[in-house]
This record gives C-alpha cells, structure tokens and sequence, in this order.
C-alpha cells in the first residue's frame, strides 16, 4: 500500500436560513478555496454537506461556515458527524433529496445592490430587467409551490432559462449559481400595461414609461408586486390621494409611501442610523418615521398624524417605475377597505377596477399572498406592527415543545394563525380581520398552503375564549380530536414571554382593545401574575358601559357616556365630549346604559384613550379603531408633563384603577384653555404612573421580578417607553415584543405556547 495523504471526512447537517440565501453556492466556494472534495445538497429545509480532504482543511472549513455565512443567511445549528471517504474528485452542488423535518422556507428578500447596480447599468445584459435577481436577492415564498427550493418547484418553472442563464446558473463562479429564480429580458417575465377595460395599452419597458406618465398626470394604478397588488398614486397629489381614498373606502387610515433611495426617504421624514438600517435591510417593510416638516406630501397621506410610513423599493420593477416617475409613490395594498389583497390578474381585474385607472401587470405567478410588513423604532429597538413580508414564514422557537401538531387558528382581528410541531413555531404571515368571506378564505389558504409546506398536519385546534369569533368556529369546524380555549390577555403575555424562552411567572401588562375576558366582561387594560400554565389577574380598569357595543370602538364619546353615568357629577367636565352629538343619539345611548341592553362592561386601555380624546374634545367619531389614540400620542409629542390624579382602589386580591377623576380633570382644564398637546402629555404620564405603580406593587407582592409588555396599546411609543422605564427603574426585567409585534398578530404565537405547555403538562 502506498502512502497516501490523510483523507478524512464529515458529514454536515445545517439548519436555519439557509435555502434561497445563496447557501449552497457559498459552501462550494468555500469547499473548493480548502481544496476539499464532497458534495452539498438541500434536504428537506436543511443543507447536509458532505467534505472530505485534510483534517486541517476540514477544520478550517467548519469554522469559516460560521464565520462567513452569507448576510442574509442564518445557522442555527450544524449537526455534525464523521463520515467515509467516498473518493470524491471535485466538489459538486447536487439535486436536492425529499425528506421529512422541519422544513424552513426563505421570505421574499429584497433586490440586493449588486442587482440594483446592474438594473440601471446601460451595459448589463440585464439593464432595466423587472425581474433581475441573484442567490441574495429576490422573490422566495410567494414563488415557492413546494419543497426542497428548486426551480423547477417554483412559479419560475414556466420560464426555462435561456442558454446564457443556464450558463449562469450553472457556473460555480458566478453570483446567479443556483440561483433559482434567475431570469433575463429574453427568457424571464413580462410586465405590460392594461387599461381598466383590459385593453393592453403597451409593454416591456414602454409600459413602466407610461404606467410612469399616468401617476405624474394624477391617475391609480394597480401594480402587481411580490406578494399581491398594490394600489399606486403620485403621494404629492391630494386630488389624487383623496380620489384614491374615496375608492377604496378609506376615510383616514395612513397611507404608506414609496420612495427609491435613502436619501428620498429623508426627504419625507427624519430618518435616525437605525431607521435607515431598518429601512434599507432585505425585509423592507414600511417604517412610521416622523414626518419631515414643509415635506412635499400631500396632507391626505396621514391626516392629524405627525407620522408617515415609509418603505423602499424592494422589487426592480419597483425602481424602474419610482425612476421614471421622480416622486413618492402612495403604495397601498390593492384591495377594498380591509380584504385580502389581490394577487392574480384576473381576480385583480375584478375586484379593482373601480379602484384603478389602469393595470400594471407581469405573469409571474404569485402562490402566496402576502401583505407588506410595518415597523417602528421605540425607545432605540424596532417593534413589528404588523409582521409579513420578509419576516414570515421564517419560525419561532417555543420555549416547550408541543407533544402534539397544533393549529392555533388566533384572534378575530388582525388574525395571524400559529402551526407548530415540536418547538418549532411557524407563525402566518398578516391575515387581517376575520370578518368577510375573503379574509376567511385567505385564512384557510394560507392554513392548507402552511400545512404543505412545513408538512404538519394538526391534532389539536387553540382557539380564543370567545364563542362568536369566526376564528373560534373555524377552529371547532376543524373536527380535531381537541381544542384548547385560551383568554386573550394571557395569550399576549404568553407570546412575550414566550419569544424570550420564558417559562417562569412573570407580571403582564396586557393593555389593548378588547378581548373577552373570563368574567364575561370585555378586558383590554389588564395586569396579571401569568406563566405558560395560567394567570391570575392582578389590576384592572374600572368597568365601565359602552353603550352600542362595538360602535364604541369607533365613537369615542359614546366610552365618555359610560364613564359619565357611574358618575353624573361630572357632567360639566365632560361637556366637550357630546358637543357635535345629537340629542337622539344621547337619549338612546342612555337608555342602551341604563337598560344594560347592548352596553358591555369594558376594562379597557383602549377605550380610555378614546375617552380622553372625546373629553378634550378632540374626537367625538373615530374612522378606524385606534384614531383617537394615534391622534393623541401625535398631539403630545415628547414635551414633558406633569401626571393628574388616577386613584386605585383595592378590591379583594385586585387593584382597580378609576379614570373618571383623571378624565374629568382633562376636561376642566381643557375648558380653561389650557394646551391639549400638554394635557394629551399629562394623561399619557398619568397612564404610565398608574400602571406601572401597581404593577410594581404586584410584582412585589408575588415575588417576582420579570414584568411582559404585550396589546396594541404598546404600539404607542411614549406609552411603552414611559412604563418600560419605569419598571426597569425599580429594578424589574421587562420582556417586550421583539420578533412578534405587540397587537394582535401575536396572539395566535401565544395561544400556541400555552397549548404546548399544558399539553406536555397533560401528557
Ligand atoms: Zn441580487
Ligand atoms: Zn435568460
Ligand atoms: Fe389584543
């Protein structure tokens, strides 16, 4: 036998982000730069390399994995074991191998500036290319039907390369090896332009120079995007804006903006080091800065609002578009008030023509709808408002892992549903509100798309408490062999709590809307001592009747009689509220409270601020839930404020508060002139106080030392940091929404950790 060099070998198991990412592509480099032999291949959601050579080498090219993992990519964990020589010459990427496991899918990544750079290179063969992309870059979810990533599983298949992208895609050296959605003006996708009637009116380049043309003359236009349609307009028009409003049935809601560079974003808006990072990063979501004074926006983009959201193009047809037209592009998601956006041409043609003017389309199948993501920075750390594309469908850990597969089917509004097995957690993307057929029809599409995707198929449903929500009779139409109910308030604190691998008891603060509590009444403003296991409420509002029901959500004044009617004496205070309210309307809303007829008990941080708004006589109507406390976190700034009196009271083992002394003095001074930007400050800081006094008080009481901010009411900035600041400062660890965002998004994500805790407890 003759001496030969050591040849050993590994066997490597890579899971995280790591498919669409250009991963394999990055092993091969590094292989070949150690002169080592082998082969990478995905299986299932993760990557297994085989690499054999020098012990030396293989050292090296174990530790230079992690250390120069491409930027969008992520390990998680590398499983590793030694393997044979197999006498391999080269190293090779080979096809991809089914299998069962966790099966990670990438979110759709925006264009990277390699790509952005050849976009708008005269020379590149692929200068001005709607659908340039590389491994780094481009669509992956939406184009994804099914697993391993491969083109020939993606909507791409319908476009075979041509003879110089094979060669691309083919060539080991060349950033588009692998790439799978690789494409170029002769083989890729087509855009063209449509009018309202589906007359074709041009395309290719001419149609994105024209659909340019009729933005700047004031016209809409549907544009077909990654995850849907959006609904298109020039953002310094307000004819045009209002006109896009009136179509859509969209009073007041902000619109988010589209702008090509940074530097245009800064333009419309005050933009800090980490809001750039956030807006420029691959996940590109619409971020809410703080709206640049004498910007060129046009008023109707977010009336009464001292913010704006804006994104940045992410797709190339995005920049050739917002290129040709030079301003800030409205870009709203293309569909009618609150239903699913639209994602085919055809049923875009249906649902939008008395929306758009015209159609800017292109035949790239989209098999997943999804909406854009929202975010804001607070206190110095981004918060997710609303989570979609390019976070989803990536997947969260749950601290225990699920004996059994759950659906977690979430809440009725702002629905997200949970699918998990083992620990791992796959959150949907955005849903929306459960309330049309179209948003139920999203829901169970998603469900079904979700289910083959990461191959679960549940035995158990989780469901809210509530027996009217849609979602709960989805949940028990889903006939599985149980179904787990969870309260709202314990599922916020629950998704906080979880998400930081939480699994002791902590103090939640649980302050949003409304969620049906276990009294039968409606909660919204609750503290509580909770684990995974259960909870115990701590504090809350004191209840009050909000005549009409839901209507409260959307008539401020309506919380403002309620409160008035546990105490009449503050009629004159009050007086601000009922200014522009007719008499009959009062006279009915009375009888609904004294009656108790349509006129729930409310604990609601939400309604609270609707109150304060009516009794400053701020805002009497709301055109969507949470106006008013928009209005008011605008209103106050960060000037600094002194708090008024928010009484507790102590019932039992429960701290109530009483709002009505502090509403009351918001009015009376109000009525003497003084500033309602200073007093929307001191009723912030009287909120903050209150609350984060008794929950200190409780944290004390029970020995605990972690507190859990979750509930909508925590998308207002000065509200999270005030009470954040204030727990931190007496020493309490405060566990805040990070991957989830605070709304109801999460709860289907918390819902889905109580289920698997108790589930393992019962096992
Ligand atoms: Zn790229
Ligand atoms: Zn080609
Ligand atoms: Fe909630």
């Amino acid at each position: 036998m003759t001496a030969a060099p050591a040849i050993a070998a590994r066997l490597l198991r890579v899971t995280g982000v790591v498919q669409g990412v250009g991963f394999r592509p990055f092993v091969y480099r590094l292989a070949v730069r150690h002169a080592l032999a082998g082969w990478v291949r995905n299986v299932a959601g993760t990557v297994e390399i085989h690499v054999e050579g020098g012990a030396e080498e293989l050292e090296a090219f174990q530790q230079e994995l992690r250390t120069e993992v491409p930027p969008v990519a992520r390990i998680d964990v590398v499983e590793l074991a030694a393997a044979v020589p197999a006498g391999a010459h080269d190293f090779r990427i080979i096809a991809s191998a089914d299998a069962d496991g966790i099966r990670p899918v990438t979110p759709d990544l925006a264009i990277c500036k390699e790509c952005e750079a050849e976009l708008f290179d005269p020379e590149n063969r692929r200068f001005r290319h709607p659908f340039i992309t590389c491994t780094n870059c481009g669509p992956r979810y939406t184009v994804i039907r099914s697993l391993p990533y491969d083109r020939e599983r993606t909507s791409m298949a319908a476009f075979p390369l041509c003879a110089r992208c094979e060669v691309e895609y083919n060539t080991s050296a060349d950033r588009r090896h692998h790439a799978e959605t690789v494409a170029c003006p002769d083989c890729g996708p087509r855009v063209w332009l449509e009018r309202e009637d589906g007359i074709a009116l041009s395309e290719g380049d001419a149609a994105i120079r024209d659909a340019a043309a009729e933005l700047r003359i004031g016209r809409i236009i549907a544009i077909r995007g990654i995850g849907g349609f959006h609904l298109a307009c020039d953002a310094t028009d307000d004819i045009a804006v209002r006109r896009l409003r009136e179509r859509k049935r969209r009073d007041a809601k902000p619109f988010a903006v589209m702008v090509r560079t940074l530097d245009d974003a800064r333009a419309l808006g005050a933009v800090s080091a980490q809001e750039a990072h956030l807006l420029t990063g691959p996940e590109r979501p619409v971020l809410l800065v703080e709206r640049a004074a004498g910007s060129c926006l046009a008023p109707a983009v977010s009336p009464g609002l001292d913010r704006v959201g804006v994104m940045l193009a992410y797709a190339p047809l995005h920049h050739l578009l917002l290129e040709a037209v030079g301003r800030p592009l409205v870009m709203t998601s293309g569909n009618l008030s609150e239903e699913p956006i639209a994602i085919g041409n055809t049923e875009a043609r249906m649902r939008l023509h008395n929306i758009a003017d015209l159609f800017l389309l292109h035949d790239r199948e989209i098999l997943s709808r999804i909406d854009d993501s929202v975010a804001r920075v607070v206190d110095g750390a981004p918060l997710l408002l609303r989570r979609a594309r390019g976070y989803a469908p990536l997947a969260l850990r749950l601290p225990v892992a699920s004996p059994q597969p759950i659906l977690a089917v979430g809440p009725h509004l702002k629905n997200t549903f949970t699918l998990v097995r083992g620990d791992a957690a796959h959150v949907s993307p955005h849903i929306g509100d459960l309330d049309t057929i179209e948003s139920l029809e999203h829901f169970h599409a998603t469900v079904e798309r979700y289910e083959d995707l990461f191959r679960i198929a549940p035995t158990v449903a989780v469901r809210d408490l509530h027996p009217g929500y849609l979602s709960t009779r989805v949940a028990e139409e889903l006939g599985l062999s149980r179904t787990i109910a969870v309260q709202h308030h314990h599922a916020h604190i629950a998704a906080v709590a979880a998400e930081h691998g939480i699994t002791t008891p902590v103090v939640g603060l649980a302050f949003d809307g409304t969620g049906l509590g276990d009294d039968g009444h409606v909660w919204g403003a609750e503290t509580m001592v909770a684990d995974l296991n259960g909870y115990r409420r701590a504090a809350q509002l004191r209840y009050v009747p909000l005549p009409g029901g839901d209507l409260a959500a959307r008539e401020p004044w309506r919380v403002a009689l309620g409160y008035l009617s546990l105490e009449p004496g503050v009629a004159d205070a009050f007086a601000l509220a009922f200014r522009d309210i007719g008499a009959d309307c009062l006279i009915t809303a009375e009888r609904q409270i004294e009656r108790r007829l349509n006129a729930p008990l409310a604990s609601s941080m939400g309604r609270l601020f609707d109150a304060a708004s009516a009794v400053l006589g701020l805002r009497q109507r709301a055109s969507y839930e949470g106006q008013a406390a928009m209005e008011l976190e605008s209103l106050a700034g960060a000037q600094p404020a002194e708090p008024l009196t928010f009484p507790v009271r102590e019932t039992g083992d429960t701290f109530v508060l009483d709002p009505i002394p502090l509403l009351a003095a918001l009015g009376e001074q109000r009525q003497r002139g003084v500033d309602a930007g200073l007093l929307a400050a001191r009723f912030h800081e009287s909120v903050v106080r209150a609350t984060a006094d008794v929950a200190i008080n409780v944290a004390d009481r029970a020995g605990i030392d972690i507190a859990a901010l979750g509930g909508g009411s925590f998308q207002n900035a000065r509200l999270f940091a005030g009470i954040r600041r204030r727990l931190e400062a007496r020493g309490l660890r405060v566990l805040v929404p990070r991957q989830l965002g605070p709304n109801d998004g999460a709860i289907s994500f918390g819902q889905a950790a109580i289920a698997a805790s108790l589930l393992a407890r019962w096992d």
